[in-house]
């Protein structure tokens, strides 16, 4: 992409309204703008961030054995009346009547949804379990929604559902999406740490929060210093094998990790400096809730006997849209974003130094078509104009990588190469160059 052509309105100013870090790089990066309160618009380059934490998210989903669907965001208010979460749910849910004074509302989660359409078309125990997910926008008319996407109104969520016959089945199921959520976190280059939950209004009895570790989270937490330390969480799991997965699940909850009032003094005593304090932004929830909604909606199965069973039943979300700022929270400097490679925008920005120079911009026109083809995703900042701005503007949307050409070195032939988050920088022939980013 040619950044002469591309739509980034970038902002030197840090904006009045953005109270933290994320929010105030993801509108100066030219990312998001805000359409009304919680409610944001992505421009182009946010919305390539956003979909590949999406394609991330979605490829550890389908890997661990969960079936991508769509649900609609508009439901029926009778849905809901059924499970009883219709008065319960309060102001957060946005309530809609259609021409024919049908009580309608916008989605802040599907549960009643997809156990509807479950208890509709499964009928026998031979084909459970099932595990479905879909990755849809979510309205929850938040009290004080703030800080960006991190809380919106309207916001970006991949949620999961598990139907099993038993509650070991469902606990399986459970640790399946445990697991799974270790990778999708770890891939994006985060560290998440699996906090036991509340099980709050939805009730239930396993439930864990994934918490980023972040200097400006939400909340603070307290967890053992494993967690800073491991990498490759469960990388080479196979999901047929609950024996691993349960191992894994219990692994990673038996290492010390709390929040709040779970907060244990003599625990964290103990642990010494084996202890880490940090700040943790929930990105992903798990929750066990059994036969919660299968009760009162009367989503049974033929069990192996012929007798009626009901269904057994998880839910499993994650912020997709919140993990934007989430990232940018755990990666910054002062001088702008420093994306992790998988989420990235583009791989490379290519900075043509002095682009009213014929030869500067022959040297960048054949760096740009070469790294196109090899796969390289190149923004080329094309642009006349200072120096100074462009090196400001390409730190600022934080590539991993600048390739930088000047007239001085396009007469010996050679263009640097800056790593963004380290800063460290390298003369190499043209040929090098390419060949480093394609590799
Ligand atoms: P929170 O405690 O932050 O209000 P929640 O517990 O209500 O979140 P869940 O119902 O567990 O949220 O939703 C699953 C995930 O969706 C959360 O882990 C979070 O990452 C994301 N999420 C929830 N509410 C919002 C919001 N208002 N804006 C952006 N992301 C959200
Ligand atoms: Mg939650």
């Amino acid at each position: 992409m040619r950044l002469s052509q591309y739509f980034l309105p970038t902002l030197k100013e840090n904006p009045a309204e953005a109270q933290i870090v994320s929010h105030r790089l993801m509108l100066r990066a030219g990312m998001i703008r805000q359409a009304s309160a919680g409610i944001y618009a992505w421009l182009p380059l946010g919305y390539r961030v956003l979909k590949k934490i999406e394609r991330i998210v979605r490829e550890e989903q389908d890997r661990a054995g969960c079936q991508e669907m769509l649900m609609p965001t508009v439901q029926s208010a009778e849905l809901w009346r059924e499970s009883g979460r219709y008065e319960d749910y309060g102001p957060e849910m946005l309530r809609i009547r259609d021409r024919h004074d049908r009580d309608m509302l916008y989605g802040p989660t599907n549960e009643e949804q997809i156990t509807q359409i479950v208890r509709d078309n499964v009928k026998s125990y031979k084909e459970l379990p099932k595990l479905l997910y879909h990755i849809q926008w979510k309205f929850r008319d938040e009290v004080r929604p703030r800080f960006g996407v991190m809380r919106g109104r309207e916001f970006l969520m991949k949620d999961a559902y598990s139907f099993d016959l038993t509650a070991e089945g469902a606990r399986r199921s459970y640790n399946r999406f445990f697991v799974c959520y270790l990778r999708t976190f770890e891939r994006m280059g985060l560290k998440a740490v699996p906090v036991r939950a509340d099980t709050g209004p939805i009730g239930g009895d396993l439930s864990h929060e994934f918490l980023v570790l972040a200097d400006t989270g939400e909340s603070e937490i307290a967890c053992h210093a494993d967690f800073i330390d491991i990498d490759a969480h469960g990388s080479t799991i196979d999901y047929d094998d609950a024996g691993a997965l349960q191992a894994t699940f219990d692994h990673f909850t038996s290492l010390y990790a709390a929040v709040d009032e779970q907060r244990d003094p003599a625990v964290e005593k103990a642990l010494g400096d084996k202890l880490a304090v940090r700040r943790g932004i929930e990105v992903g929830h798990i929750f066990y809730f059994g036969a919660k909604y299968s009760d009162p909606m009367k989503a049974l199965v033929a069990g192996p006997e012929g007798e009626s069973v009901k269904l057994e039943c998880g839910s499993y979300g994650i912020g997709v849209s919140r993990l934007v700022a989430a990232i940018i929270e755990a990666s910054h400097d002062d001088a702008g974003i420093i994306w992790p490679d998988a989420v990235a925008p583009f791989k490379v920005g290519l900075i043509d130094l002095k682009a009213e120079d014929a030869e500067c911009a022959r040297v960048c026109d054949d760096l740009y078509r070469r790294l196109q083809k090899a796969g390289v995703e190149v923004l080329y900042d094309d642009r006349e104009g200072r120096a100074g701005v462009k090196f400001a503007d390409m730190d600022l949307i934080g590539l991993p990588w600048q390739l930088v050409v000047g007239p001085r070195g396009v007469k010996s032939g050679v263009v640097e190469l800056k790593n963004r988050r380290t800063g460290e920088r390298q003369e190499l022939a043209v040929e090098a160059a390419i060949d480093r980013l394609a590799g």
